[in-house]
């Protein structure tokens, strides 16, 4: 492995022709299509990793050809170099990519790419990821629910309480039934509140729906019925405004699936005095990258809650990722059910009585469904 090669950089857009099957509320993001990244090497082994963006945009910024020295596509960047190097290249495709780059979909490219060079590293060294970031031995790891906000308070408290009766001692609604009507999303989470008990915990998402007066006002009243946390409650740039909120409320506010890099956390840390973090290891620089912001979280007393709303190759990163550090709360489990979110992988991660655990194969321990696959390639 002292010289293995890069030699070559296959992207797969998977997309899926129909609709989402859960029609009563409008569907978000991570179900239509995925980008899977290949990254071949010349021993034989193969890394997969996924990009959780635009795919085609995505694949543009791996497969584009030079521009200028800071303008080159990611395949021409890391064909001919070392896998392990998974510092040394994340530095380059950052570095040279800095025209078009730094921040949005150049960084989530590297990340898919990065996710697969680390599953090349596990296969290589017959380790799960995991091992080689820190820990020997997987615990079981907390998990919430998350899932879309009905738009009415009855079917509100249903949802939540099919996913307690199926062993989550955690649930997220978020999107969906929110509006900037405060009234009425209170309503929303009263009677979740009020169905599930003192005993669950919840979380809510607003979906960056929100203007100030109301993110405070809501805050306010998310407090009354104990929620965990409040997510995305106003724009992602707006870090003043996050700034106010988090000052003015006890509740914990929380953002961070839409930033990249240890710099934009850095400020939605130290201006946006954000409360909890959510790195998308499929977005933020991958798993080099999600490591390096969660270490961050911890030096100012943040909690990091990474964000996972995708397929079972982005679960399995950051279950690695959780597993190997000993301070990430809970992993965010996607329930809903669509062909892409539930195809792309032969395994898929299990809930047992309200925790998950990592897979034990080596690299990210999942191997892709490739008859799936071929199916909704486009
Ligand atoms: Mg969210």
């Amino acid at each position: 492995m002292a010289g293995m090669k890069i030699i070559d950089v296959e992207t797969i857009l998977v997309r899926q022709p129909t609709a989402c099957p859960m029609k009563e509320y409008p569907i978000s993001d991570g179900f239509r299509d995925c980008l899977i990244v290949k990254v071949h090497t010349d021993e034989g082994i193969t890394g997969i990793g996924e990009v959780q963006t635009s795919p085609t945009v995505a694949r543009a910024v791996i497969e584009a050809p030079f521009s200028l020295i800071a303008s080159v596509g990611l395949k021409e960047l890391i064909l001919g170099e070392n896998p392990f190097d998974t510092e040394a290249l994340w530095q380059k495709m950052y570095s040279k990519t800095s025209i078009f780059g730094r921040r949005g979909v150049a960084i989530h490219a590297i990340s898919g790419i990065d996710i697969a060079l680390w599953d090349i590293k596990g296969k290589a060294l017959g380790q799960p990821i995991y091992r080689l970031l820190g820990s020997s031995s997987p615990k079981p790891v907390k998990a919430y629910a998350s899932t879309l906000m009905p738009d009415d308070p009855h079917k509100a408290a249903c949802e939540a309480l099919r996913w307690v009766k199926d062993g989550f001692q955690a649930v997220k609604l978020g999107w969906g039934g929110f509006t900037d009507n405060i009234r009425k999303n209170a309503a929303l989470i009263k009677e979740v509140r009020k169905v599930l008990g003192p005993d669950i915990t919840i979380m809510a998402d607003a979906g960056m729906g929100w203007g100030l007066p109301t993110a405070l006002e809501m805050a306010r009243r998310c407090e009354e019925y104990e929620l965990y946390f409040l997510e995305e409650p106003l724009p992602s740039d707006d870090l003043e405004g996050y700034a106010v909120l988090c000052d003015a409320v006890d509740l914990r506010i929380a953002t961070g699936e839409k930033e990249t890099t240890k710099w934009g956390f850095r400020d939605l840390i130290v201006r946006g005095r954000l409360d909890i973090l959510q790195p998308d290891a499929a977005r933020c620089g991958g798993i080099t990258e999600t490591i390096k912001i969660a270490t961050l979280c911890s030096a100012f007393n943040r909690v990091c809650i990474p964000h996972n709303w995708s397929t079972d190759i982005l679960a399995s990163a950051t279950l690695n990722i959780i597993t190997a550090l000993s301070d990430v709360p809970y992993f965010e489990f996607n329930v809903l059910d669509t062909p892409i979110r539930n195809g792309v992988t032969r395994q898929t991660i299990k809930l047992d009585n309200g925790f998950v655990r990592v897979p034990e194969g080596p690299g990210l321990g999942i191997e892709l469904n490739e008859e799936f696959i071929a199916q909704y390639a486009v």
